[in-house]
């Protein structure tokens, strides 16, 4: 679906299809240069990164592997509280391997920063972040975020693997939802 076909749920629209796929290009040359010759891991956090996976994997000029992590935070509501617990684990051994985690989108950082913790801890090369998207709350937690594909306002949004109550992750764009949806 695409913002027109669900107007009424949406206040505006943050980035189109064409400015995600123009972003997600640029980002995959400067990553794909950065590790040139290296072995790359990619590792997907289910289930909000399955999109920017899926397009940011074919914008890169050669093949790299993925991987995907599934977990669970603990909290109250909407609120993460950094309090992790891993649904699915990785396939694989990612000993000696350059890991490149591919996030949907950073609010507080919390659970990002555990899951990078606890890849640390399997004696990888090394562990950097992409990310589509991070909001301003996400500078008070220090994770290292190499690549970010827009920096938006602190609002609720959904679109592009994003959900609200499972909804809305398989519209086109990125768009703040309307608060008539959740009240
Ligand atoms: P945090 O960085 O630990 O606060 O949590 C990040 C996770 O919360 C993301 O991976 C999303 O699943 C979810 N999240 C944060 N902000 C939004 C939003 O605006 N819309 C939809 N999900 C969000
Ligand atoms: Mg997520």
């Amino acid at each position: 679906m695409d913002a027109n076909s669900i107007e009424a749920d949406l206040v505006r629209v943050l980035c189109t299809e064409e400015q995600i796929q123009e972003r997600l290009a640029e980002l995959a040359q400067e990553v794909w240069e950065h590790y040139e010759g290296e072995d790359l891991l990619l590792v997907g956090v289910l289930k909000g990164a399955v999109m920017v996976m899926a397009d940011f994997m074919r914008h890169l000029p050669g093949s790299a592997p993925m991987d995907w992590m599934a977990v669970s935070s603990y909290g109250s509501g909407t609120k993460s509280s950094g309090v992790v617990r891993i649904l699915k684990d990785l396939d694989a051994d990612i000993t000696g391997k350059h890991v490149l985690i591919v996030e949907d989108i950073i609010d507080s950082g919390l659970t990002l920063s555990w899951i990078r913790t606890n890849l640390l801890s399997r004696s990888p090369a090394s562990v950097e972040v992409l990310t589509l998207l991070r909001k301003p709350d996400a500078a008070k937690v220090e994770v290292e975020t190499r690549w970010v594909g827009f920096d938006i306002p602190n609002e609720f949004v959904v679109g592009y693997g994003l959900d609200y109550a499972e909804g809305y992750r398989g519209l086109r764009e990125v768009a703040t939802l309307a608060p008539h949806v959740y009240s």
